[in-house]
């Protein structure tokens, strides 16, 4: 069975991103520490951290409390929120990236987030308060990025009236 971390939805807070006024996500400083790379690294206190979501935005993670911040180059992961590259991860834990997922899929894993996960990996981890930057489980975005790809097969399904997906009986 799948080794899951906290599954539990992001909760949303009142604090606004300083810079886009997007409301953060909540995230435990144990997992700001874990993936703010270099000198800043040692900037991380015992505080409340917030995530923005913003894809435009620079910021990851904020704390109005510390009055801190840190952008995307702080890192040493890209975010899979803010970075629609095909080379990032969704799963951090096994590091099984969008392009790891499309080739599985194209290889003839079954666009379905069970499959995807026995194909390759993805979701196994359990150590996602410390490898993903949202500090919890990667199947929200897994569920969203196979739901994405569901869609597009069947558009092109609808729009040229054949089917694509092979064993339909
Ligand atoms: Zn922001």
């Amino acid at each position: 069975m799948a080794n899951c971390c906290e599954c539990y939805p992001q909760e949303i807070s009142q604090q606004a991103c300083p810079v886009c006024g997007t409301p953060g996500f909540k995230v435990k400083h144990v997992t700001v520490k874990s993936l703010v790379a270099g000198e800043k690294a040692s900037k991380v206190k015992e505080v409340n951290y917030f995530l923005c979501p913003n894809k435009k935005c620079e910021i990851v993670y904020f704390s109005p409390d510390d009055k801190t911040y840190f952008l995307k180059t702080d890192l040493r992961v890209r975010v899979w929120l803010k970075d629609d590259g095909l080379d990032v991860p969704l799963c951090y834990c096994q590091e099984v990236t969008r392009k790891d997922i499309l080739e599985a899929l194209a290889s003839g894993c079954p666009v379905d987030v069970k499959a995807v996960m026995e194909c390759t990996g993805a979701g196994r981890g359990g150590n996602c308060l410390y490898r993903n930057p949202t500090g919890r489980c990667c199947h929200p975005a897994l569920e969203e990025f196979i739901a994405r790809q569901k869609e597009s097969q069947r558009e092109t399904e609808a729009a040229i009236g054949w089917g694509v997906s092979s064993g339909g009986k």
